[in-house]
């Protein structure tokens, strides 16, 4: 197996197309969008998915990141849930908001000499004997050793490798919108995320006069309307409970971009079959309650890079076996997150209250440290494996 087709050049895509080209592979990476706008809003890398990217040599430019330091969780009453400082706490990598156009370019500048296509979609795919056939929107045929799905939560690749079925997405019941925008003056210092009944919002600071904010609510799928993403209609949905994001709103007009969309997770986690191999979002997009689904395509770009160096037959099944129970155990723990954020029922509040403002920061910590070490073993590894290569070179 030498040549490798990625499809799809979000941050799975690119992250994996990184990491083959280190370990010999003749990458070649398709996006069907014909320019790159990532979504106007802020993403967290946490500091498992950080380890990888410095693995691999990710460095990401210190004035486009800013470190999560202080973070808070507070319910509708102001009352501290919990609480952390991500610097406070013994490890080796950051853990970082930065803004998704920024880390993209960042990935971009990383990924230059790697031949990449914009405009360029995978319609269908067939396995054959030596490999895959793709059949392209340009109208162009190729046959690769291996194809990489990294192509998001409705995934072609996915879709083409084990039909409709196996696509099937479930609605988390909760439905969000987020932003991000230049509010000098305004940016909070601590990374808040406020809970009410049906009601969750966050603010993250992206730098000293950046934010980005997220709204999310409980809703039946498809209820907001165009329009809802108006700045008058999210004050009115959104304000008077969470100063920090008033302040913001209060600054904010109509021409800074809303995304609005459902949040949804796959049923099933598919890591594909033999030769054509899914990861991210296309195997199993998870809602995002606990910042981790784009730590876990990182993740999965880390563990294919180790395995290519093992060339199994079965390349979609050998991952898998590497990256299931960790993935569901992080999907199922984020879904969980998000149902709680959101109870109505007061008794059930009460109690959730209780035990969190009870538990000790340093029990918050350990799980923490719980969810980013088996992404701290696999950075090692993968620096263990990239340093034996440049020493044999
Ligand atoms: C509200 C929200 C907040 C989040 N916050 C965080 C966070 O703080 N931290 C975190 O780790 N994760 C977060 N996530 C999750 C994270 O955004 C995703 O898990 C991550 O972006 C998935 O990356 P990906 O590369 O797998 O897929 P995508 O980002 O979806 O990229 C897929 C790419 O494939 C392209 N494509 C699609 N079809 C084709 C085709 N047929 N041919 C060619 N190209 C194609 C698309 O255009 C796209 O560029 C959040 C998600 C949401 C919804």
């Amino acid at each position: 197996m030498k040549r490798v087709l990625v499809v799809g050049g979000g941050i799975g895509g690119l992250t994996t197309a990184i990491g083959l080209r280190q370990v010999g592979a003749e990458v070649s990476l398709i996006e069907k969008s014909s320019m790159f706008s990532p979504v106007g809003a802020g993403i967290t890398i946490q500091a498992n998915a950080n380890a990888v990217f410095q693995a691999l040599g990710i460095f990401l430019n210190p004035e486009d990141v800013i470190s999560i330091g202080k973070f808070q969780m507070v319910n509708g009453k102001g009352q501290v849930l919990l609480q952390g400082d991500s610097e406070a706490l013994p490890v080796d990598f950051a853990s970082m908001n930065v803004h998704r156009a920024d880390l993209h370019n960042n990935l971009l500048r990383i990924a230059d000499g790697i031949p990449l296509r914009l405009g360029v979609a995978l319609e269908s795919l067939q396995l054959t004997d030596g490999g895959v056939e793709v059949m392209l929107s340009s109208g162009e045929t190729e046959h690769w050793d291996v194809v990489v799905g990294a192509d998001g939560i409705h995934s072609t690749v996915r879709q083409a490798l084990l039909g409709d079925q196996a696509c099937v997405v479930r609605y988390s019941g909760q439905t969000c919108w987020r932003f991000a925008c230049h509010a000098p003056g305004r940016v909070p210092t601590v990374t808040t995320e406020r809970w009410r009944p049906g009601q969750r919002v966050g603010a993250v600071p992206l730098s000293r006069d950046r934010v980005y904010v997220y709204m999310v609510e409980s809703a039946p799928a498809g209820t907001p309307q165009p329009g809802s993403d108006r700045v008058d209609v999210l004050r009115e949905h959104f304000g008077n409970w969470h100063s920090e994001v008033d302040a913001i709103l209060e600054v904010m007009d109509d021409s800074v971009p809303v995304h609005h969309g459902d949040l949804n997770e796959h049923k099933e986690i598919h890591y594909g079959k033999g030769r054509v191999v899914l990861l991210g979002d296309a195997a199993h997009a998870m809602t995002p309650n606990l910042g981790q689904g784009a730590g876990m395509a990182i993740e999965d770009a880390a563990a294919l890079t180790l395995l290519w160096q093992e060339q199994p037959e079965n390349l979609a099944e050998a991952l898998a076996t590497q990256r299931l129970k960790r993935v569901k155990a992080v999907k199922t723990m984020s879904w969980r997150i998000g149902a709680m954020a959101h109870w109505q029922w007061s008794m059930s509040r009460w109690l959730r209250d209780l035990l969190l403002r009870s538990m000790p920061t340093s029990s918050s910590e350990k799980q923490s440290l719980a969810l980013w070490g088996p992404g701290f073993t696999l950075a090692q590894q993968l620096q263990d494996t990239l340093d034996g290569l440049s020493y044999v070179e």
